[in-house]
């Protein structure tokens, strides 16, 4: 392998001026939204850098392709190089169908224990929105990725599993649950919530954010959700003190803490979007609020996604694999792009980043787009995958 590793140092990563970085190309559309991303990422890192810093991209296999050659759909030798090189970036899979198969993000996030996904939600002049002023919503959700409802702990009506926790609730607690049920566990704790609170305090400090704003149904579920709630507030009032500051407390400094119930926080962000910024919530919420929001400024197409833990973190196109489209050049590969853009920021090279994402933002100005946006624009130039791409490389020069 050409290049070097980045490490990881006390939970922050260490990165080499030519860093080794995995990629997964994804299933269906995967390989052409890649090809298109990569190439912009390497010119924009070319145009910033010159021969000073590089990617020296390796590919590893998921999905349909690994299962072609491997007959395993996420072989071991994928999830050790990506453990060994800390960060990656995938397009989107196939979700195999039949028991017994390991979901690849599922055993991602649990080896490199990837507890925050996080999901940055802006606008982009000229993409066509629902709202009358998308311009407004500029938010980052950070999402608990391990507990919750999602935690896995669940058993269908009648079965034996199902009737024992039943038969136990009503034994030793007195509590009565409706015969045939199904059960399911919805597990939080200090430790999650605080290291999920911890990511979007950190973030909100470091981008010069307004605020964070705990998202949560704690009025019902007062033992979970408004639990996550309280231990939100208790970190900020330890551990971020005169930094991040509970809306009570708040004078004029500082980045203000505040916490809204969830179906109250879906009116807020069609009403009154640009009183939030950063967003933290449970599992469940965050799953919610990820795509409501990623609607709001345009869709899936381009939302773009990372699933973060302490120094490994694995960037993804949100969307699915469309196979209608596959191989054809066809699709937008802004979600998959602008997760390189998250990368690459994470990387510590914004400098690039701001690069794509500015001519990104130009291109589409030019109504220069490919098929999902352009039927919903008036008077814009239809255009494939690559050569929306290409676009964007030569408005770098505009820049
Ligand atoms: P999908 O692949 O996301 O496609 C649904 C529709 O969304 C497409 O037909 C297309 O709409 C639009 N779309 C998706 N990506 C686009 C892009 N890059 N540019 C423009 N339009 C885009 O959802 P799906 O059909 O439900 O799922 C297909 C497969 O993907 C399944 O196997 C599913 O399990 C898998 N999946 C994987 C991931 C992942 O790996 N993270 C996520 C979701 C789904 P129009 O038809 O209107 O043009």
């Amino acid at each position: 392998m050409n290049g070097d590793l980045i490490k990881i140092k006390s939970g922050k990563i260490d990165v080499p001026d030519y860093p080794i970085i995995p990629f997964i190309e994804g299933d269906g559309i995967g390989p052409d939204i890649w090809k298109t991303s990569q190439r912009i990422m390497d010119v924009a890192i070319e145009k910033t850098y010159g021969s000073k810093r590089k990617i020296n991209w390796i590919e590893v296999l998921a999905g349909e392709k690994a299962f072609n050659k491997t007959k395993s759909w996420l072989p071991d030798e994928t999830v050790e190089k990506i453990r060994e090189c800390v960060v990656g970036i995938k397009g989107p899979l196939t979700t195999p169908v039949g028991g017994g198969i390991r979901s690849i993000n599922v055993t991602l996030r649990q080896v490199l224990d990837l507890y925050a996904c996080i999901r940055p939600v802006r606008y982009y002049h000229g993409i066509p929105s629902p709202m009358k002023n998308p311009e407004y919503v500029d938010m980052i959700v950070f999402r608990e990725n391990t507990e919750d409802v999602y935690s896995g702990i669940e058993w269908p009506a009648s079965s034996e599993e199902a009737n024992r926790i039943i038969s136990y609730l009503e034994n030793q607690f007195g509590v009565k649950i409706r015969e045939n049920s199904s059960i399911g566990i919805k597990p939080i704790s200090e430790f999650g919530t605080k290291r999920i609170s911890k990511k979007a305090f950190d973030f909100a400090l470091e981008n010069n954010r307004n605020s964070v704003t705990v998202v949560h149904k704690g009025n019902i579920m007062k033992y979970t959700e408004g639990a996550f709630k309280n231990w939100a507030y208790d970190l900020a009032k330890y551990e971020y003190k005169n930094k991040i500051i509970p809306y009570n407390e708040y004078k004029d400094s500082g980045i203000i803490l505040k916490d809204v119930i969830a179906d109250n926080m879906f009116q807020q962000i069609l009403l009154r979007p640009s009183e939030y910024d950063v967003l933290v919530m449970p599992n469940l919420n965050g799953d919610y609020f990820s795509d409501a929001l990623a609607a709001q400024v345009g869709g899936l197409g381009i939302a773009p996604g990372g699933n973060v833990g302490d120094g490994f973190a694995m960037f993804e196109a949100t969307h699915g694999t469309a196979p209608k489209y596959a191989g054809l050049d066809k699709v937008n590969p802004g979600s998959l792009l602008l997760s390189g853009v998250m990368m690459l920021n994470y990387l510590g090279w914004e400098e690039a980043a701001d690069l794509i994402e500015k001519s990104f933002s130009e291109t589409i100005k030019q109504k220069y787009v490919t098929y999902d946006f352009a039927r919903q624009m008036e008077g814009a130039t239809e255009v494939k995958c690559s050569e929306f791409g290409e676009r964007i490389i030569s408005n770098m020069n505009k820049i």
